[in-house]
């Protein structure tokens, strides 16, 4: 048999799959707390470690491995990451610094994590498109772009970085340093927040006590006023914001995951409403999809880049 590995780095955790590829089944999935000291060589002694102690207890050798790929929380381009303060890395080939551990015939493959779900999401439809956009909407609103089956890193490692895309006058500062960022209406933090707002002029069943963003879509499912109110926010910026993706890339899919995704339904309804008055020409009839991976979208994405 043979094996492929998906590595999804992380702040606080690194996730590692192992995959067996020829039905691209999860063997074996591990998570390590992400080393604090010394991350530009502890990070990667660690995941060497790791991959050795999964070939022993399995009984294979690296002769088994097909490849590596590596999820990463920063933009990376062609495998190099000027600076990932998620991780205090900067100026790193992540492929030499894998290549430096890993038996040359092995395949090493990198990509910032988003690029890679999305990547890994697509794939895990049960037709893979060529031209897909994936959105994961969680505390962060981040995603991918993939053109003609390829990651989209574009010239500097920031294609994708659609959380960031300008959608409404605003003067609040962003994380990016920016203004008016769909993050700063669809992230976590912005809808309960706006739930709050709503509180002080609506009454609602929702408990404020213990807020979240389930809590909210929950609420909207059962026609209450301020989780309808905060829906129709999130689905409206989100369809504005396909939309401009739609005329730019008239793609196949769209698919939508994260946390916040896990509203459902619901909330693809909601967007769909909204993208039909946004959309323009053929764009209209773009589909909108739910992400199927969840957590694993990472080492499922990263093992799945190996083998194309
Ligand atoms: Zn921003």
């Amino acid at each position: 048999m043979i094996y492929t590995f998906g590595i999804d780095i992380g702040g606080t955790n690194i996730k590692i799959g192992l995959f067996e590829i020829y039905d691209f089944k999860l063997v074996e999935k591990v998570e390590i707390s992400t080393p604090r000291e010394h991350q530009m060589y502890s990070i990667f002694d660690e995941i060497s470690k790791k991959i050795e102690n999964m070939m022993h207890k399995h009984g294979f050798s690296y002769n088994d491995i097909h490849g590596v790929g590596f999820a990463i929380p920063c933009p990376v381009k062609d495998g190099y990451v000027e600076t990932c303060p998620n991780l205090s890395w900067s100026k790193i080939d992540v492929v030499r610094k894998a290549k430096s551990f890993l038996p040359d015939h092995i395949k090493v493959v990198v990509s910032n994590d988003a690029n890679i779900a999305a990547y890994g999401e697509n794939y895990s439809l049960d037709t893979p498109f060529q031209n897909a956009i994936f959105y994961t909407l969680g505390t962060g609103v981040g995603g991918g772009i993939i053109v003609n089956g390829q990651i989209v890193e574009g010239r500097t490692g920031s294609g994708g970085e659609i959380g960031h895309m300008q959608v409404f006058e605003g003067t609040d500062i962003c994380g990016c340093g920016k203004t008016g960022c769909l993050e700063q209406v669809c992230g976590t933090k912005a809808i309960l927040n706006y739930a709050t707002e709503l509180s002080h002029k609506y009454s609602s069943n929702i408990d404020f006590s213990n807020l979240t963003v389930k809590s909210v879509f929950d609420a909207a499912q059962n026609d209450d006023i301020i989780g309808q109110l905060v829906l129709n926010r999130v689905a409206k910026y989100i369809a504005l914001s396909t939309s401009i993706l739609a005329v730019s890339l008239d793609p196949d899919i769209i698919i939508i995951g994260g946390g916040v995704a896990r509203a459902g339904e619901i909330l693809i309804k909601n967007i769909e409403k909204y993208f039909k008055h946004y959309a323009r020409f053929g764009t209209i009839d773009i589909p909108f999809v739910l992400a199927k991976t969840g957590n694993d979208a990472g080492i499922i994405g990263a093992a799945r880049y190996t083998l194309q």
